[in-house]
C-alpha cells in the first residue's frame, strides 16, 4: 500500500469509527466574548498529539496544542536526544488509539515497502518525530509552535482559565475550560544537576545532558559522565565520536544495571490496572522499578564500548568538584579525578514548584506526600512530591480553595505514582490515554448535566 492509499484508509478508518457522531460539548462564551477554548494542552509532544487525537475521537474538537519548539521539533527527538534509535521495541503501540492504519508500523511499511518492518531493528528517533508529524497531520491536529504557555489562572466568573501565550514578543490570553500538561518527562518539575556540580563549575566546564553541547569542542579533551542511564551512554559515544580523548562514566551502583523492569512491565496487568491499586500498593510497585534502576539499551552500551578509550567507574560517586585552572578535580571516595569537561546525566527532579504554569496555584495541588507515608526503609522523597492525582489524571485542590484544579490534567511523568506509566513514556499510552481522554469527557459532561437534562427533556423528534 502507498502512503497516499494508507492516509486515504486512516481518514476512512475514522469516519467508519465515528459513532456516535454528534458534537455534544456545549459552547461556552469567554471573558472576552469569544467560545471559550474546551481543552488547551500545552506540549505537542506524542503525549499532547495522542490526547488530542483521542479526544477529537471522542468528539471534542475545540481543542488547542501550543509548543515552544518550532514546527515539527517539539520533545527531545530532533533536539537534546543523542541515541540512534528509540529505547523501547519498536512493537510499542499507543498513539494510534487501536487503529492499525494510524501504527507507525503500517507509516513505515507505506513508505518502504512490505518486509521492511520486519527488517528494522528499532526505530531511528528521526523516524519517530517524522511518525509524530504525520500523525499530527492525519488526524488535523491544530497546533500553534514557537508558543510558551505560562502561568495558568482561574476566571471564577466564566469557570474558566486565563493562559497567557507568548510568541516571539507577541503575547496574548486564551481562555480554556481544561487545561493539559502534556509538558514532558520533566514535565512536573525541571532536568537538573547535583548542587556539587551547578554551584561549583562555570558553564563552560559542564552540561546537563539536557542542554545543547558543543561536542566538536570535546575534541582531544578529557570528558567525565556522570550517571549510569541511556543518556550517559549515548552523550559519551557522541563525545567519543567527536574525538574526545577519553571518556570515564561514573556511577554510584557497584555495577551497572543490566535487567530492565520496564520490559518486565509489559503486559495488561501491569500497565492497565497498577492505577487501581491502593496507595501502599502502588508505592511498593513504583518503589521496585525505580529501585531496579535504569539502564543503556543493549546497542546503546555497545557503541560507546568500540571506542578503547571509553572507561567505566562503577561504585564511584562524586562528592565534589572544584575548578583548578582550567581543570575540572572530582573528589571521589577513590580519590580525586581531572577532567577538562564533564557532563551531568542526572536526569530531572519532580518539584510543581518549578513548573511556571502552575505558579498561581501549585502550593494548592495535592502530593503523595499530602496523602501516604510509606514505612521508613522504603522512603523516597522524589515520589513524595508527585502529584497525588485523581482518577481522570486532574489534580487534587488539599486546601479545599481551589476545587476547579481537578480541571487541570497532568499527563507528565509525574503522574507515575498515581497512574503508572501513563504519560511521557511509549509504553503506557496505550491504557493511559483512554483513562485522561475519559477523565476530560466525564468533567464536561457532569458539569454541564443540566444542560444536557433540559435538551433531554426538549428533545421532541418525532420518529413516525
Ligand atoms: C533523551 C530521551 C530519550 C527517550 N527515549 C524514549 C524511548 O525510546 N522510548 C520511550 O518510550 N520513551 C522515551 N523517552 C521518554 C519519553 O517517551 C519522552 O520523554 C517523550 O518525549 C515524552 O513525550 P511527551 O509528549 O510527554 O513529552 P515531550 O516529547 O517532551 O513534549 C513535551 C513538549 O512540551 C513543550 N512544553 C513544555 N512546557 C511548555 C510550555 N510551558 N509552553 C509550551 N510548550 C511547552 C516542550 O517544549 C516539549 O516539546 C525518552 C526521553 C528522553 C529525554
Amino acid at each position: 500500500m502507498s502512503l497516499e492509499a494508507l492516509e486515504r484508509q486512516v481518514q476512512a478508518d475514522l469516519r467508519r469509527l465515528e459513532y456516535p457522531a454528534r458534537d455534544w460539548v456545549t459552547e461556552r462564551e469567554g471573558p472576552d466574548g469569544k467560545p471559550l477554548c474546551d481543552v488547551l494542552i500545552i506540549g505537542a509532544g506524542q503525549s499532547g498529539l495522542a490526547l488530542a487525537a483521542a479526544l477529537k475521537r471522542e468528539r471534542v474538537h475545540n481543542i488547542l496544542l501550543v509548543d515552544r519548539h518550532p514546527e515539527g521539533k517539539a520533545g527531545p527527538w530532533l533536539t537534546f536526544a543523542r541515541m540512534i534509535t528509540l529505547r523501547t521495541p519498536k512493537y510499542l503501540t499507543g498513539p494510534d488509539l487501536g487503529i492499525p492504519s494510524l501504527t507507525i508500523q503500517s507509516w513505515y511499511e507505506a513508505q518502504h515497502g512490505d518486509g521492511a518492518w520486519e527488517a528494522l531493528a528499532y526505530i531511528p528517533k528521526e523516524t519517530w518525530a517524522e511518525y509524530l508529524n504525520w500523525y499530527r497531520d492525519m488526524n488535523g491536529l491544530p497546533v500553534r509552535y514557537d508558543t510558551t504557555a505560562g502561568a495558568i489562572a482561574r476566571v471564577d466568573t466564566h469557570a474558566c482559565f486565563a493562559v497567557p501565550l507568548r510568541t516571539g514578543d507577541q503575547e496574548e490570553t486564551i481562555y480554556a475550560r481544561r487545561v493539559v500538561m502534556a509538558t514532558g518527562i520533566e514535565g512536573s518539575g525541571r532536568w537538573r544537576a547535583p548542587g556539587f556540580i551547578a554551584e561549583a563549575l562555570p558553564s563552560t566546564h559542564y552540561a546537563h545532558t539536557r542542554r545543547d553541547i558543543d561536542f566538536d569542542a570535546l575534541r582531544g579533551k578529557r570528558v567525565g559522565v556522570l550517571g549510569a542511564g541511556a543518556s550517559a551512554f549515548d552523550n559519551a559515544s557522541v563525545a567519543l565520536e567527536h574525538g574526545a580523548a577519553e571518556v570515564r562514566l561514573c556511577f554510584r551502583r557497584p555495577k551497572l544495571v543490566n535487567v530492565n523492569p520496564y520490559r518486565w512491565a509489559e503486559f495488561v496487568g501491569f500497565l492497565k490496572h497498577v492505577s487501581d491499586l491502593d496507595d501502599a500498593a502502588k508505592w511498593r510497585f513504583i518503589l521496585q522499578v525505580l529501585r531496579m534502576g535504569q539502564l543503556p539499551p543493549t546497542d546503546t552500551f555497545a557503541r560507546a564500548r568500540t571506542h578503547d578509550n571509553f572507561h567505566l567507574h562503577p561504585a564511584t560517586p562524586w562528592n565534589s568538584s572544584r575548578m583548578d585552572g582550567d581543570e575540572v578535580v572530582v573528589e571521589t571516595p577513590q580519590g580525586e579525578l581531572r577532567f577538562d569537561y564533564v557532563i551531568a546525566a542526572t536526569g530531572f527532579v519532580t518539584d510543581l514548584s518549578c513548573r511556571p504554569e502552575l505558579a498561581h496555584c501549585q502550593q494548592a495541588i495535592k502530593l503523595w506526600a499530602d496523602a501516604y507515608q510509606p514505612p521508613a526503609e522504603d522512603a523516597h522523597d522524589d515520589l513524595l512530591r508527585h502529584p497525588y492525582l485523581d482518577d481522570g489524571f486532574g489534580f487534587i485542590d488539599k486546601t479545599g480553595d481551589m476545587p476547579w484544579l481537578s480541571h487541570i490534567y497532568n499527563y507528565t511523568f509525574g503522574c507515575l505514582l498515581s497512574h503508572g506509566f501513563g504519560g511521557a513514556s511509549i509504553s503506557g499510552m496505550k491504557y493511559s490515554l483512554p483513562k485522561i481522554a475519559s477523565g476530560i469527557t466525564k468533567s464536561f459532561f457532569v458539569e454541564d448535566q443540566d444542560h444536557y437534562f433540559d435538551s433531554l427533556c426538549a428533545y421532541d423528534v418525532e420518529e413516525f
